[in-house]
């Protein structure tokens, strides 16, 4: 696992199995992790006593995103928040095979969701629903930081040959995020590198060939 601090407020940490990243945003005395990924040890590593967890957000329900959220749940008793349309994610896809992973049951604390907006705590966030990874996809904002899970990666986008992934609804997605982002926007991924949204444009031709012109 490495941690870094992007900014302050705004804590990554990534995995080595998968190259996941987990974040964390703190808010004075409370905090959002978004994406528990593999890293729960280490994310309860790094929040003092004093903080209070108010939420998980999934950016979507695939195992290697949410593996260790039961965790972070029996901790600080907080809802998980899932767009609805990952419904069928959830419980179709909580065992991977390939990686012999199950993730631990946390059905009774999610919070489905389908609105624009989440007021969690003292938190205020903005949501993009941008299905093609999955169903249920979304992109979340807070300030200038946008958590796009694995719809946009710093050069490349993420896979549409899942059980649930849409390559149609993929490239309409695409297309609404080179429209609404701006340069300055910080991309923060589910998996690898993040960066500022005027150099994934630079570096993401896999992106630039897909969308319209
Ligand atoms: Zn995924």
């Amino acid at each position: 696992m490495s941690k870094s601090l992007i900014e302050p407020n705004l804590v990554v940490i990534s995995s080595r199995y998968m190259d996941n990243n987990s974040y964390i945003i703190f808010n004075k005395k409370e905090a959002i992790v978004i994406d528990p990924s593999f890293s729960g040890n280490e994310i309860i590593d790094n929040i003092n006593n004093d903080i209070k967890v108010v939420g998980v957000l999934l950016t979507h329900a695939h195992f290697d995103h949410c593996l260790d959220t039961a965790m972070i749940v029996d901790k600080w008793h907080c809802p998980v928040y899932v767009h609805e349309g990952d419904k069928d994610t959830y419980f179709k896809y909580r065992y991977d095979e390939l990686a012999d992973m199950k993730v631990k049951d946390f059905a009774k604390s999610i919070k489905w969701f389908n609105t624009k907006k989440l007021s969690i705590g003292s938190f205020e966030l903005n949501v993009m629903h941008t299905p093609g990874h999955s169903a249920g996809s979304v992109v979340y904002q807070y300030n200038n930081w946008f958590f796009v899970g694995d719809t946009l990666f710093y050069n490349s986008y993420g896979r549409t040959d899942l059980g649930n992934s849409s390559p149609i609804d993929m490239i309409k997605s695409l297309n609404r995020l080179w429209k609404e982002l701006k340069d300055n926007n910080l991309i923060l991924p589910g998996h690898n590198k993040w960066g500022l949204f005027k150099e994934v444009k630079q570096a993401n031709w896999m992106v630039q060939d897909i969308i319209k012109k």
